[in-house]
């Protein structure tokens, strides 16, 4: 977090920064939406290994909160692939939504961090440092990569009972998506993969039917097999 901040400050004193931010900072909110409904019905309807012990962990029939789950689900974890991990979250998700909502910030965000802030981070300060890159580019880079980190949370909102103030203020301005919003994911797991803000549905819905039609969706990989 400290050298993401780092970047900031490096862009902010740049003396570059002209109304042109304004423009890239939507673009970038705007294209981490669209990565984020990608990436969901990827991840939606991406096989898991079979015989992994996912499918006796999504469909077990006693208390998903008992010692005897959370036993099973910590050896099956440890075989498990860290992508295979966020797999499964979000296929185990559309059963019971509200796990999502209990989750803390930080194990959220995680999952990004480790896979995109940190490495995009380090790479975009080395580029703007060597002026490789100019400091719009690098606001571009550097708000996109703190929209994708709080994708996971902004879904995560969706299902919170209870809302702090700037989250339903950026429910409001439309940043975030609001429970109302993302409903229709959970009515069909068909549409609706963003889970940011809903700005880009209306593209990854077409980019997600464009797929479905070609074949390339698998249909049975919406549950572990
Ligand atoms: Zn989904
Ligand atoms: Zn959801």
């Amino acid at each position: 977090m400290t050298l993401y901040f780092c970047l900031l400050v490096g862009i902010a004193t740049s003396g570059e920064i002209t109304l042109w931010a304004v423009p890239v900072i939507f673009l970038a909110i705007y294209l981490a939406d669209l990565l984020s409904g990608v990436a969901h019905f990827i991840l939606d309807y991406r096989r898991t290994t079979p015989n992994s012990g996912l499918k006796e962990l999504y469909f077990y029939q006693g208390s998903k909160g008992s010692e005897e789950y959370l036993k099973q689900r910590t050896a099956v974890m440890k075989k498990i692939s860290p992508l295979e991990t966020i797999v499964f979250d979000f296929k185990v998700h559309h059963l019971s939504p509200g796990a999502l909502g209990r989750r803390s910030f930080l194990r959220l965000i995680m999952p990004a961090m480790y896979f995109v802030t940190l490495p995009a981070t380090v790479s975009l300060l080395l580029l703007h440092t060597l002026d490789w890159i100019g400091s719009l580019t690098a606001l571009f880079g550097w708000t996109l990569i703190g929209a994708l980190m709080l994708t996971q949370y902004a879904h995560s909102c969706a299902h919170r009972p209870k809302l702090s103030l700037l989250v339903r203020v950026l429910q409001k301005t439309r940043l975030f998506m609001t429970k109302e919003q993302h409903q229709s994911h959970h009515l069909d797991l068909g549409v609706d993969f963003c889970i940011l803000n809903g700005w880009a549905n209306p593209v990854v819905n077409r980019i997600f039917r464009f797929c479905r039609k070609h074949g390339w969706v698998f249909e049975d990989g919406l549950e572990p097999i």
